[in-house]
């Protein structure tokens, strides 16, 4: 699926972004990179900037027009850093990997087309494309570096296609698999510690019982925003037993630790 993804780079000037546009590209899973009339290619700077993504300059394809380069592509999205004067249909990033991965797991070919470092692209080449795509910036300063912008879609990309597959971002597993464990703490678990923990407070002096002003609320109310699992409670509950030896005047020792 990601082999029907093209970026396309024209007419660019620095041999280094087209390595480091090669190295973005292959950190992310994209192999197919098609230059239009480079002005500087092969080029040994290239080859250092891509740093490892060597095989991905050595398959690039040059061609001469951006028309060539665009053959047989179902969709063709457009990079912009500003306005244009004729309105046109505009995706920010996320989006536009959202459409590019939908029409490329359909067996689409799909380009991604970058401008020159100096000027972008021209209106012309824009109207060739379906959509435009704008990378949000702060106003005043809106123009990416050339391989930065590759970085930041091809990113984009990756994490739509994983998305795709059904394969969760490293958040999203670590919330599953805590989850999903079994070893979260239980409801009676939790009353416990909430009764030794609202005990250990009264008694260094933390919570009046006079006037709780709602202490035990918040606490709750934070706890159960942090599902808490069974090892962890231990811990807190080890806390608060040695907070209470302390408060008594019972501090003793463990091994060889000074508690
Ligand atoms: N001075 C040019 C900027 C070119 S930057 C101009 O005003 O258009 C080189 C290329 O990087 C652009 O053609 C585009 O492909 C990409 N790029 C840079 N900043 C971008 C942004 N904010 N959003 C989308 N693409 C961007």
């Amino acid at each position: 699926m990601l082999q029907n993804i093209r970026v396309v780079l024209v007419n660019t000037s620095h041999p280094g972004n087209i390595g480091g546009a090669a190295r973005a590209m292959k950190n992310m899973g994209l192999s197919r990179l098609i230059l239009v009339d480079p002005l500087d290619f092969p080029s040994h700077e290239a080859v250092s900037r891509a740093s490892g993504a060597s095989d991905i300059l050595d398959n690039a394809q040059v061609v001469a027009t951006l028309e060539e380069a665009l053959v047989g592509c179902r969709l063709v999205l457009g990079t912009s850093a500003r306005d244009r004067r004729i309105p046109w249909p505009l995706m920010d990033p996320r989006e536009s990997a959202t459409a590019v991965c939908a029409e490329a797991s359909d067996g689409a070919e799909v380009a991604l087309v970058f401008g020159r470092e100096y000027a972008g692209l021209t209106n012309e080449e824009l109207q060739r494309c379906q959509f435009h795509v704008h990378i949000p910036t702060a106003p005043d300063f809106s123009s990416l570096n050339l391989a930065a912008a590759v970085q930041v879609l091809s990113y984009e990309v990756r994490m739509a296609w994983l998305a795709a597959q059904g394969q969760p971002s490293k958040v999203e597993k670590f919330e599953v698999t805590s989850v999903r464990s079994g070893q979260l703490a239980t409801a009676d678990e939790l009353e416990h510690f909430y009764g030794h923990l609202q005990n250990t407070l009264v008694e260094i002096g933390f919570l009046d019982p006079e006037k709780p002003r709602h202490l035990m609320a918040r606490l709750r109310r934070l706890f159960s925003r942090s599902a808490v699992n069974k090892s962890e409670m231990n811990i807190l509950r080890g806390i608060l037993t040695e907070t209470q030896n302390a408060a008594r005047g019972l501090v003793h020792k463990r091994g060889n630790k000074d508690v």
